[in-house]
């Protein structure tokens, strides 16, 4: 994590015609370049009007520019902003001058990467940055403000603290080799460490709804051919964007798309039919349903309800559960429809996709469904990424590995490692990384200029 020295720019919005477009700049250079550039320094954080002239004494632009002393920076260096006029060639040339003037190109989020390393975030907070750009729904974007104002990294501090005093207390004795851990300490440990690993595995749990937040809900559309499956996607997307067609078994293989409901994001999935007695390609297209079917989230069950009650098949029934299934008994416009099995046990609805009757009360449900996923730690809105669950996990596999050690009555010195471990694994989450290539992936998903 050496000292930085090199002066880094880029564009910060997307290339492209625009109202502005914003180019920014961070490094110990900043401070004299922003007075070559413009013959002044300004206010810092105060905007100032100004004829951006290239070194050669061209005019380019008349921009907006604002400096940032260090520390109050984004990267907590000194830094520059430049809002141009939106011209993808106006933005090159100023970019093309910093570069003249001693910047270099910066790479995918080394803005980000710099305020990590300045200590101006945390790394959980440097991924709430990223989260924010992709927020595509009001519960993501909530999320991600909160991780950005320090959730995650609070909840860690509160586990860490914890551990850290479990640490002393086994460290303690092992400056005294003769001497073991008297039974009530033993006890008390015990019941510390309990607390950690019911806590760890509370930060755990949201990591299914972190996947809903950051994908969308995946929400399998399953039936019979024929059933309906592809007229209710369109009718919830809003436009034809399945192939809706009299002839069962047309959607072979599956179709995707994101919608909001509500505070959600939901990706829905409609799937091949579910032939009893399928063709060769049909049969694809099932395995290809079962493979939707293990990653859903949420099942819309759509029944042709003008047709006996169909039996699903084993496998998928098995994945199907009161908590993330819907039953929707489709069609409910036509005479011979019958109303919603009373016997099914799971959410049942009549609806019909053709005339759009029932789908508001469907959308209604399924926004309480997608609530009922949210997991809740303390009053704080917490959903982990991959990354913190790895991170947790190993933590966790340490700390139970230290509660059998002392179960076990093994010597204190073994449970002192273990314990040193846990706190390496929670020590990752909100940063302490000096590994050069899990920043370095961790930050190439960023953009540019972020
Ligand atoms: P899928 O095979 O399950 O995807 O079914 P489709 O959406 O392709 O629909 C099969 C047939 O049923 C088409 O002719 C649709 O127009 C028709 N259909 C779908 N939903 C309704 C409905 O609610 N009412 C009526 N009357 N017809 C429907």
């Amino acid at each position: 994590m050496g000292m930085v020295k090199e002066n880094i720019a880029a564009l910060a919005t997307p290339v492209g015609a625009s109202a502005i477009a914003v180019i920014r700049c961070s490094g110990p250079a900043t401070n004299s370049m922003t007075k070559a550039i413009f013959g002044e320094l300004p206010t810092p954080r105060m905007a100032r009007h100004a004829d951006y002239c290239d070194r050669g004494g061209k005019l380019v632009d008349d921009v907006l520019f604002t400096f940032f002393e260090a520390p109050n920076s984004y990267t907590g260096e000194d830094a520059l902003e430049i809002s141009c006029h939106g011209n993808p060639y106006i933005a090159r040339r100023i970019l093309e001058d910093l570069i003249e003037r001693g910047c270099r190109p910066a790479e995918a989020g080394e803005f980000t990467r710099r305020a990590f390393l300045n200590g101006r975030l945390d790394l959980s907070q440097a991924e709430a940055v990223m989260d924010l750009i992709h927020a595509r729904s009001e519960r993501a974007l909530a999320a991600a403000n909160q991780q950005l104002r320090g959730a995650l990294g609070r909840e860690m501090q509160r586990l860490i603290a914890r551990l850290v005093g479990a640490i002393a207390q086994v460290e303690a004795y092992i400056d005294f080799p003769e001497e073991d851990l008297p039974p009530e300490d033993r006890g008390g440990l015990r019941k510390n460490l309990e607390e950690i690993r019911r806590g760890t595995e509370k930060l755990l749990a949201t990591g299914s709804y972190g996947v809903m937040l950051r994908e969308g809900i995946r929400t399998v559309i399953v039936g019979e051919p024929n059933a309906g499956k592809s007229s209710l996607l369109n009718r919830l997307v809003g436009h034809d964007r399945a192939i809706v067609s009299p002839e069962p078994g047309t959607t072979r293989d599956y179709l995707e798309e994101s919608i909001t409901v509500g505070p959600h994001l939901l990706r829905l999935v409609d799937t091949a039919g579910l032939n009893a007695s399928p063709t060769l390609l049909e049969r694809k297209g099932m395995d290809k349903t079962m493979e939707q079917a293990r990653e859903a989230h949420l099942f819309l069950w759509v029944i042709d309800s003008t047709r006996p009650l169909p039996v699903l098949g084993s496998k998928l029934a098995d994945l199907m559960t009161p908590a993330n299934t819907i039953a929707l008994f489709n069609k409910s416009d036509l005479p011979e429809s019958m109303p919603a099995a009373a016997e099914v046990s799971i959410t049942r609805l009549s609806i019909s996709a053709l005339t759009g009757h029932g789908v508001d009360e469907l959308v209604d449900r399924i926004s309480t469904f997608a609530d009922s996923f949210q997991v809740e730690v303390g009053d704080e809105m917490v959903a982990i990424n991959v990354r913190h669950s790895s991170a947790l996990q190993r933590g966790r596999i340490a700390i139970e590995a230290a509660v059998s050690k002392l179960a076990a009555n093994e010597a204190v010195e073994l449970l002192a490692s273990d314990l040193r471990e846990a706190l390496d694994s929670f020590g990752e989450i909100a940063g302490r990384i000096d590994n050069e290539a899990v920043l370095d992936s961790l930050f190439a998903n960023f953009c540019i200029g972020k």
